[in-house]
């Protein structure tokens, strides 16, 4: 069985919240409608238009081969811990490459794994991430394309959360993972780029994440924090994978890295917080509109 064909049971229409099921090279509800199986494996479940494009090609190259070096590779592994107990379906929302979730998969056997991301450069790489990873195209700031209670566990590394949407679609009593940068992440370099507009950790962010989950218990929390060695490439490839992307412009950054002394260290700081859904097995069932 594909990947995609061992969690469709799990999916639904994001016209009209109906079964799916997979026809050969399409996903199709009852009511007849249909969505295309891209060649690298993925589909696209949108009821709408898309209202973001996700990362561009050149966003997602650059993460690939950052992570690839393995300069996150302490994250991975403090993600895998985090999920070593739960069995099912875990869903990577905003999950990129891939890449963490690939990690996770192969430390836990009993879990089956699924992207859901906008990206289409990156749901082409996330679709041959994993054997037991499905990939599917969606907004994860919209209606999640998964049923009722469909997922054991939910992981968020950096990304954008839709918090009732996690809330429905999490089973009771589920695990939501979520990894957030500290304001010690990648210091040295939003020292040194702040005046080409490197992207600084918002100091809020903690509490508005902490506002933001009434529904959820905190189970456990820990920082994860190395110095990597990063040579020009890799603080180029940093830089340009994530939000500064879209702020620092690549002739300055060039200029400026000609006296970064190769390789340099750098911190990476990021605190991994563990949830348990609140809500309780009665509320599962119901039709979003009645809650
Ligand atoms: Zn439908």
């Amino acid at each position: 069985m594909t990947a995609l064909g061992a969690v469709i049971d799990r999916l639904q229409c994001p016209v009209c919240r109906g079964s799916l099921a997979l026809h050969g090279v399409a996903v199709e509800c009852p009511a007849g409608h249909r969505f295309d199986v891209a060649k690298q494996g993925y589909v696209t479940l949108l009821g709408g238009r898309r209202r973001f494009p996700g990362d561009d090609a050149a966003m997602v190259a650059a993460r690939e081969a950052f992570l690839g070096r393995g300069h996150y590779a302490p994250l991975s592994a403090a993600l895998a811990l985090a999920l070593r107990d739960v069995d099912g379906l875990v869903v990577d929302l905003a999950g990129g490459t891939g890449h963490h979730l690939a990690q996770v998969l192969d430390s836990n056997p009993a879990l089956v794994g699924l992207v859901l991301d906008a990206s289409t450069p990156a749901l082409k790489r996330a679709a041959r991430a994993h054997g037991r990873l499905a990939t599917v195209g969606a907004d994860v700031m919209a209606e999640h394309p998964l049923c009722d209670g469909a997922a054991a566990a939910i992981l968020s590394v950096f990304g954008p959360r839709n918090v009732p949407e996690i809330q429905r679609v999490l089973a009771p009593g589920g695990r939501l993972v979520v990894a957030t940068p500290t304001p010690r992440h990648l210091q040295e370099l939003v020292e040194r780029f702040a005046g080409l507009g490197m992207v600084r950790v918002d100091p809020g962010k903690d509490a508005r994440l902490a506002a933001s989950l009434g529904g959820f218990e905190l189970t456990g929390e820990r920082v994860v924090e190395h110095r990597a060695t990063m040579s020009r490439q890799d603080v180029r490839d940093e830089v340009f994978m994530g939000p500064s992307a879209h702020h620092v412009d690549p002739g300055a950054l060039a200029v400026a890295l000609e006296d970064w002394s190769e390789p340099g260290e750098v911190t990476v700081s990021v605190t991994v917080r563990s949830y348990r859904s609140l809500i309780s097995p009665a509320a599962v069932g119901l039709k979003p509109q009645e809650r």
